[in-house]
């Protein structure tokens, strides 16, 4: 059984019932939507297609909203698209009717940018005359822009390479921060949106600090909803350099290693990704490794050998899931890929075990038993070469607390709440199964060995580890462990 958990972005390339089914078979566990792309109507169509077939296969898939984030973005061209040619000025504008000192020009979402450059416009002169101008970056960093002057209305340029800007493409600002609101109201009404659709996981494009995550949550209680992850995305310095105190606040993260490899120097890639990845596993937080996974299979039907050596690294890290973006969402090959990550991942994790689990923090925990129940089992599993851990969950608190230490056997999880069910479906080694209640501690094992057999997952003769609480009305959590012989 693969343990590593593998996130598809849904787009045009795997929208048919017919790809989302072939990709749930190859090991889709998590579909991701992103928000800086697509109408409500796409994005409601593909969600439901995903609920639907989902259901059908008896599978356990999370939904999964990617927000917009405060990017800024460029305006819409005439003829959809401008050449630029090297050593040639351009300019950022507030508008599209903005004068500027040059023909070439486009307006950008986030107007105000050049307000709060300009308060900086000497050392933006100082600095490009000391040629160590500030940067803007278009186009995945393959387009560059020194900044020479901030006017009132526009941020003049020289580009300092050939290519052509297309509408709506997204802008970088590696040395300057940006003072925008975290959340937009766009952000907003996408959060809600994806809240009326059952979604469990939000990926927070951008943040910044703990702050910015913060006002996601509190966005999202206000609403009333309860239960939904937040994925911080870590794509910027500023997110690098506040790691600890957005994991503390945060569900998950995600290494966005697309912004992130323009946003900072892309040489500090490898060793951010190994710093992020071993400060969730302390944690216990989902980590997602994210973006030109397997880019190659875009257009190839095979990854290239680099790509196949990216994604075992990031499970021998300690990754908890996989992702691809535009492999599934727009390439030509979206089974495939989800093919190739899983035999990759199911190879790499034969040759890995995370070595010494007691160096992994306790986590303070509304349910200290539980807590401890979890911790103790990691020691037993060997001792009776135990085949799984079963754990019977109502909120799904004990199953995160078991998945932290990515047991090299399945995490069963029985579960009665179809939100908690699907809410499980990004965490390492967990194979969510849907229960029904049951009080007497004979009826939840008796429930849990069926389904654990039913599921296949376990045969005749196997020793399991059953966990449950054995008194649900006191709310005290998990604190009864039961060694059974099926
Ligand atoms: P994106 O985020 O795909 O929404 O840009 C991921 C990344 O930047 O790597
Ligand atoms: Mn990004």
């Amino acid at each position: 059984m693969r343990k590593t958990k593998i996130i598809c972005t849904i787009g045009p390339a795997s929208e048919s019932r017919e790809v989302v089914g072939k990709m749930i078979d190859a090991g889709m566990n998590v579909a991701r939507f992103n928000f800086s792309h697509s109408t409500y109507e796409e994005q409601k169509a593909r969600m439901d297609i995903v609920k639907a077939v989902a259901e059908e296969k008896g599978k356990s898939v999370g939904l999964l909203l990617d927000t917009k984030g405060p990017e800024v973005r460029v305006g819409i061209f005439e003829g959809g698209r401008m050449e630029i040619e090297e050593g040639e000025l351009f300019a950022f504008t507030k508008e599209a009717d903005s004068s500027a000192p040059c023909e070439k020009k486009i307006n950008i979402s986030y107007p105000r940018l050049i307000d709060e450059w300009r308060k900086t416009g000497r050392e933006v002169k100082e600095r490009f005359e000391k040629d160590t101008p500030h940067i803007i970056l278009a186009d995945d960093g393959n387009m560059e822009f020194s900044v020479m002057e901030i006017g009132e209305e526009y941020i003049l340029c020289r580009a300092e390479r050939a290519g052509a800007l297309s509408n709506r493409k997204s802008l970088n600002f590696p040395d300057y921060h940006v003072e925008m609101m975290y959340l937009s109201l766009k952000d907003e009404e996408d959060i809600k949106f994806g809240l009326s659709q059952g979604i469990q996981y939000v990926a927070a494009s951008f943040v910044r600090c703990a702050e910015d995550v913060k006002d996601i949550r509190k966005f999202i209680t206000r609403l009333g909803y309860s239960g939904i992850e937040i994925i911080a995305k870590i794509e910027n310095q500023d997110g690098v350099d506040n790691l600890d105190e957005i994991i503390d606040v945060s569900d998950g993260i995600m290494v966005a290693r697309g912004d992130m490899g323009v946003e900072i120097p892309y040489v500090k890639l490898p060793a951010t990704q190994k710093t992020i990845i071993r400060r969730c596993a302390e944690k216990g937080k989902i980590v997602i490794t994210a973006t030109q996974m397997l880019e190659s299979m875009i257009t190839h039907a095979r990854p290239t050998r680099a790509e196949i050596s990216d994604v075992a690294n990031a499970v021998y890290d300690n990754t908890t899931c996989v992702m691809l973006s535009g492999e599934s969402a727009a390439g030509m090959y979206p089974v495939e890929s989800v093919m190739a990550l899983s035999g990759i991942c199911r190879e790499a994790e034969k040759n890995h075990h995370l070595k010494d689990k007691s160096e992994y923090k306790e986590r303070d925990t509304k349910y200290p038993y539980m807590s401890v129940i979890c911790h103790a089992v990691q020691s037993i599993v060997p001792e009776i070469n135990a085949r799984a851990i079963i754990a019977v969950s109502q909120g799904g608190s004990t199953i995160r607390e078991l998945s932290r230490f990515r047991p090299e056997i399945p995490i069963v999880a029985i579960v009665t709440s179809e939100a908690v069910y699907k809410s499980l479906s990004a965490y390492y080694g967990v194979v969510p199964l849907m229960g029904e209640r049951r009080d007497r501690p004979r009826d939840i094992i008796k429930q849990a060995r069926e389904k654990a057999i039913d599921a296949g997952l376990v045969k005749k003769g196997d020793t399991v580890i059953v966990l449950f609480d054995n008194d649900i009305e006191s709310r005290n959590g998990t604190n009864t462990m039961s060694i059974e012989v099926i």
